[in-house]
């Protein structure tokens, strides 16, 4: 027999087929054991559409078989009517749930949980919770912090420079530059400063993987950036955060701040209700978000030459927490613990 959290591992790897489709719902992965042997799975594929658990229920072949059975669910059932009627209603028919983490979004809270056992099923909780909380950090982080999920990145030469004669650094694989686009898909926004706009003239879209393209959120604090520039385009949802205009067209905001300071941009994301961002630089920007504390993780991508003058890279003052060679490159994590 297998133990709940091989299962529960399992459900993980579920709910991480619905990456970059189902914000601002959290991910969730969950499987249906009937004597030792899975008869059922599913995970919410996109927002709006079925939960975890229905498409779980559904899968089965045979339903007289869930009064006999065990669902695996990453999170805990929902209880409130949204865009779907409540799990929690559905599960009341199965012989045992195991929960992997609490949904400490106030509506839920425990709960799910509550109702379950009052109806006479089996309940376990907290099977493999961290990694059941860390498949949704930018969910917990939004919702118990009230701020986004903040991840740092910057790619930097192997003597610490992220730029030279004002032309950023990149490193050489196209493995390297597969992986960014991938977190962009992944991130719900992705910042960059005035500077980095006038310098690489980025897109900050999605190209060399698949997925959404992330909000555009810049920094332009008196509105000196072109409109030609590529950040105006079409391709994704644009914001300018700045002190002069409010204003708002089809894909283009502009948001108008009493003062730019890493603090009131994160609360301003947080009111536009994005979980999630990346933030790409340049330097000041992302020195001044870590000298604040206003970050989460950061993923530093050390490349092979020596730049030996140019911009410094920013410091972080923690031990990185994983290093990966990667196609030549070094991949340096970070967490702000
Ligand atoms: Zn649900």
């Amino acid at each position: 027999m297998h133990s709940d959290e091989f299962f529960m591992e399992r459900c993980i790897q579920l709910a991480k087929l619905g990456m970059g489709e189902v914000a601002p719902n959290p991910l969730v992965g969950a499987l249906i054991v009937h004597k030792g042997e899975i008869i059922g799975e599913g995970y919410h594929e996109k927002y709006g559409f079925a939960h975890a658990e229905v498409n779980a229920i559904n899968s089965i072949k045979d339903p007289s078989l869930l009064k006999e059975s065990t669902i695996y669910v990453s999170l805990e059932p929902c209880v409130h009517y949204g865009k779907t009627p409540p799990c929690v209603l559905l599960l009341t028919k199965i012989k045992r749930v195991v929960i992997g983490s609490l949904d400490t979004f106030s509506k839920v809270n425990g709960k799910g949980i509550q109702i379950l056992r009052e109806k006479g099923v089996e309940v376990k909780v907290g099977v493999l919770e961290e990694a059941c909380r860390a498949l949704n950090k930018h969910f917990f982080t939004f919702n118990e912090s009230h701020r986004p999920y903040i991840l740092l990145k910057w790619a930097q030469s192997m003597d610490g420079f992220i730029d030279k004669d004002a032309k950023q650094y990149w490193v050489s694989a196209p493995e390297t530059q597969t992986i960014v686009h991938k977190l962009r898909s992944e991130y719900q926004g992705v910042l960059v400063g005035r500077k980095t706009v006038q310098s690489d003239n980025p897109t900050l879209t999605v190209r060399a993987y698949r997925g959404k393209n992330p909000i555009r959120i810049v920094i332009d604090s008196e509105l000196r950036l072109k409109q030609e520039s590529l950040i105006f385009n079409d391709e994704a949802p644009t914001v300018i955060l700045n002190t002069q205009k409010q204003n708002h067209t089809d894909n283009l905001s502009w948001i108008k701040l009493e003062k730019v300071t890493s603090s009131t941009i994160i609360d301003a994301i947080y009111k536009l209700g994005i979980q999630s961002i990346i933030i790409e630089g340049g330097r000041k920007t992302l020195q001044s978000f870590i000298d604040a504390k206003l970050w989460d993780e950061a993923l530093v991508i050390q490349g092979e030459e020596c730049l030996v003058s140019g911009t410094k890279a920013p410091t972080l003052n923690t031990q990185a927490t994983e290093e990966i060679d990667f196609f030549g490159d070094q991949i340096l994590t970070y967490y702000n613990v």
